[in-house]
Formats: C-alpha cells, sequence, structure tokens
C-alpha cells in the first residue's frame, strides 16, 4: 500500500515508518527538513519535503491512505498548535477528500472529549486535537482516530488497552506500541469509522485489541 506518514520524522512518526517499511509497505515520508532525507532512505522510504503551514495539495499524490503523526510539539505557541496540529490536519483531510484518497489515520490524544477538563495549559491544545477530530468524524473518508496517553519512549510490549472510552483512566504509553497500533489499524476493518483510546499495561495484544473494540 502506498502510505503517506506526516511527521515522518517525529519521535513516533519514526517508529511508524519503520514498522510500515518492514511490512513492505510504500512510504511516502513527509519531512520539512531535507537534510533528514538520508535517514528516512536508509530505512526504506521515500521522503519528499512539505509543511503543514504551506501547500500540501501536491502532497497525497499517488496515495493510498493517510498517517497524520505531526505535531507542532510543546514547545511553540498556541499559533503553531493551531496552525499545524489543527489547520495543517483539515488541510490534508480535505486535501484527501477532493484527490480520493480514502484511509486516513489520525494520531491525536486523550482528553480531546472534554478539553475544558484538561489541565490548563494543555486546553488550546486539546481543542484544536479535538476540531481536528471533528473535521474527520465529519468527512466522507475512513478514518481511524488512535487517542493515546502520555506518550514515553519505552520499548514496544505489544500490549495495550484500547477502548472507545477509557472514562478518564490516566495512563501512559510507549511510542513503539502507538506506532505498533496505528500500523496494525490499517487494514483492519474493526478499526474503521471509530475513535478509540489506548495506554499500555495491557494484557492484550495489540492486534487482539483491536479487534475487541
Ligand atoms: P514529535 O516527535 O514532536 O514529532 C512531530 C513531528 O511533526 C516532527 O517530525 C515535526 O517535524 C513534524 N511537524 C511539526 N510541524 C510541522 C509542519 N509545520 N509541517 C510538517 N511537519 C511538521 O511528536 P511525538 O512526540 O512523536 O508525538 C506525536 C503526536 O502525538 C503529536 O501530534 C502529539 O501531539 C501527540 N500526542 C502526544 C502526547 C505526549 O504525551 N507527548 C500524548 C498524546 C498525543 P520536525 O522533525 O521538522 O520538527
Amino acid at each position: 500500500m502506498n502510505i503517506l506518514v506526516a511527521g515522518a520524522h517525529g519521535k513516533t512518526g519514526l517508529q511508524i515508518v519503520k514498522l510500515l517499511t518492514e511490512r513492505e509497505h510504500n512510504v511516502l515520508a513527509m519531512i520539512r527538513d531535507d537534510a533528514q532525507s538520508d535517514e528516512m532512505e536508509k530505512l526504506g522510504a521515500t521522503p519528499f519535503v512539505a509543511n503543514l503551514e504551506g501547500d500540501i495539495e501536491f502532497a497525497v499524490e499517488g496515495a493510498e491512505a493517510v498517517i497524520f503523526a505531526a505535531g507542532s510539539g510543546p514547545n511553540t505557541g498556541e499559533d503553531k498548535t493551531l496552525s499545524v496540529d489543527r489547520d495543517g490536519a483539515v488541510k490534508m483531510i480535505e486535501s484527501c477528500e477532493r484527490n480520493g484518497v480514502e484511509r486516513f489515520i489520525l494520531l491525536s490524544s486523550v482528553g480531546t472529549d472534554h478539553p475544558e477538563e484538561g489541565p490548563e495549559k494543555l486546553q488550546h491544545y486539546l481543542k484544536a486535537k479535538a476540531e481536528s477530530e471533528e473535521r474527520l468524524e465529519k468527512s466522507n473518508l475512513n478514518y481511524t482516530i488512535v487517542r493515546p496517553g502520555m506518550l514515553n519512549n519505552d520499548p514496544e510490549t505489544n500490549h495495550i488497552i484500547a477502548q472507545e472510552s477509557l472514562k478518564g483512566k490516566i495512563g501512559q504509553i510507549s511510542r513503539s506500541d502507538v506506532a505498533l497500533s496505528i500500523v496494525e489499524s490499517i487494514e483492519n476493518p474493526n478499526t474503521y469509522r471509530k475513535t478509540f483510546e489506548i495506554i499500555g499495561g495491557g494484557k492484550m495484544e495489540v492486534e487482539k485489541a483491536l479487534n475487541n473494540l
């Protein structure tokens, strides 16, 4: 499958790219900085430079699925949260609609169902993510919205807790297990047009947890 990964050089994005190329998908790796091209090529991906704050209409050409793993990160201002996490995602969703790319996986976050109940300093971020989720849910795309708990850099465990709502249960999950959950979702019909939350520490392997949603 030809899969575009936005945020391909991010901490989670890199692991998504690695898993996809290992599974022989053709990865179109969207990066902002050409200096990251070599690393992408070494992973077996085809890099291209594009910025979510600029023109990305050309980016989805040839893609059969999009994984949106980009984010402005915690060290930028609210303006970047809006222009990347919300508007960048919406622009990519609308570009998929126009260009017939049907499958879209959005890496979001727990807490987006009630941003006003989140920690004050995260509320703008949760609201931006919630608005991108809303746009995707309203689209005619075959979407999956994955909302992980707090991310860490622990190794992959292949065990998660996945539920449509964790009902406020707080937990962490490794970026490796998030990447695996996203990659396993791509062709799993039980994740189609669904939004779900994931944290680590579960008893079920990722595939089974996704089949149980
Ligand atoms: P990360 O390492 O910060 O990676 C984000 C990626 O997005 C980077 O590759 C970055 O490019 C790219 N990006 C930023 N602005 C861009 C732009 N204008 N155009 C194109 N690409 C752009 O992210 P992460 O820690 O793996 O997190 C992945 C996602 O999970 C984020 O959306 C985050 O909000 C979400 N999340 C995080 C947590 C948490 O606990 N941290 C919890 C739940 C969900 P550069 O490499 O050029 O900087």
